[in-house]
């Protein structure tokens, strides 16, 4: 998509803080952290939110999965752990439109979210 800003930092168009890169997913520092770390962990492939997922995304959203570990464990995050979440649509709060999920620690984070 041409005015993404995801799909704008995938083709290095616009900056950010890269911290892991595949052929398939990216994984980059949110511009406004709410926690020591916040990470976001993105498909490359365009995809606006969940409801446009299909079968062939499976492996896709998988490797994106397995990723978010890989990059927490690095990051030492493997004894306390880490939140892994995604807004899906307005109510979620989800303002970029370009499936993404926010991996959060580094401090103890409250439950349930607002
Ligand atoms: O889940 P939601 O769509 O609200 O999250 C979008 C996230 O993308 C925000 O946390 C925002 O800080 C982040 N962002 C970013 N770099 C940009 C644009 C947005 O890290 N250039």
């Amino acid at each position: 998509m041409q005015d993404c800003i995801f799909c704008r930092i995938v083709r290095k168009e616009v900056p950010a803080e890269i911290v892991y890169e595949d052929e398939q997913v990216m994984v980059f520092k949110d511009i406004q952290p709410a926690a020591p770390v916040h990470l976001l962990l993105i498909p490359k492939k365009h995809i606006p939110t969940f409801f446009d997922l299909t079968e062939d995304d499976v492996s896709l959203i998988g490797h994106v999965q397995l990723v978010a570990g890989r990059v927490a464990r690095q990051l030492n995050l493997e004894e306390k752990g880490f939140r892994l979440v995604s807004n899906c649509k307005e109510d979620a709060g989800q303002l970029v439109f370009h499936i993404h999920y926010h991996l959060l620690g580094g401090r103890t984070l409250q439950w349930p979210p607002g």
